[in-house]
């Protein structure tokens, strides 16, 4: 088995807790050579800090999630950018608009959207964007932002329209396709990414979260993220060497790595 990437994973949630070290061994064990670690709010990026730290395979990012905006209301450009310092820090987010759970206003997720988006345009580091049930306002916003300065990105575990990916993609962004290709319902979801360009995609677990088939419900981690490889070489009907590389590649060029 070549070698692997998994793009959005978060490693310091309780789930893993004291597990790491052989969650990480499992995942180099399957090929897994390197796993970014998702930032969700500011107060923890000490623990992601110390992560990347500890495991050389392990880069972390620094954003808010979107379900976090409220409790940072007064987020600066400033303050973000102070924690991209560190050298295993590659990536900002994960950033951007959930509508459907609209745990925080929608206002103020748009407003921390912005200033993410100003953070991985000086910084010049990778902006990693959640979107759910605000496919238009993302895409709206993100090509606006484009014409003011252009900035490197992706959208992670992409789930929804033909339409969102496409128009990403035109603005240089990759896509990340998590467990949910695997799943049996997501036919209509495997359709839309047959189509997309192979040198686009990147592969990721969202672990603890959405464990692709056949682990579907249980604690999801890094070295599950073959699964999810192999439906995406049987879409493309190529072996699964050829998706580890390319994603492998794609990921490197996007972080610089
Ligand atoms: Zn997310
Ligand atoms: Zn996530």
């Amino acid at each position: 088995m070549n070698k692997i990437i998994d793009s959005h994973c978060h490693l310091n949630f309780p789930e893993f807790k004291g597990k790491l070290d052989e969650i990480v061994k499992r995942a180099l064990e399957k090929g897994v050579c390197r796993m970014l670690t998702i930032s969700t709010k500011l107060n923890e990026i000490n623990e992601l800090e110390s992560i990347s730290k500890s495991y050389s395979e392990v880069y972390n990012s620094v954003g808010v999630h979107p379900h976090e905006c409220k409790n940072y209301k007064d987020l600066s450009l400033k303050d973000l950018i102070k924690h991209t310092k560190n050298s295993k820090c590659i990536g900002i987010g994960e950033s951007g608009l959930d509508f459907y759970y609209e745990n925080s206003p929608k206002e103020l997720q748009i407003k921390l959207f912005k200033i993410h988006i100003e953070a991985a345009r000086e910084t010049n580091l990778p902006l990693i964007v959640h979107t759910r049930k605000a496919d238009i306002q993302t895409i709206q916003i993100l090509s606006d932002e484009m014409k003011r300065g252009a900035f490197p990105g992706l959208i992670h575990c992409f789930s929804t329209s033909k339409e969102l990916a496409e128009k990403a993609i035109n603005l240089g962004f990759y896509i990340s396709l998590s467990g949910i290709i695997t799943f049996n319902k997501s036919n209509e979801l495997r359709n839309i990414v047959k189509d997309l360009p192979l040198e686009k995609l990147l592969v990721e677990t969202d672990a603890p979260y959405l464990a692709p088939e056949p682990y579907r419900g249980k604690c999801n981690e890094p070295s599950y993220v073959i699964h999810t490889a192999k439906i995406l070489a049987d879409l493309k009907n190529v072996k699964l060497d050829i998706i580890a590389d390319q994603t492998t590649q794609n990921f490197n060029r996007l972080f610089n790595l």
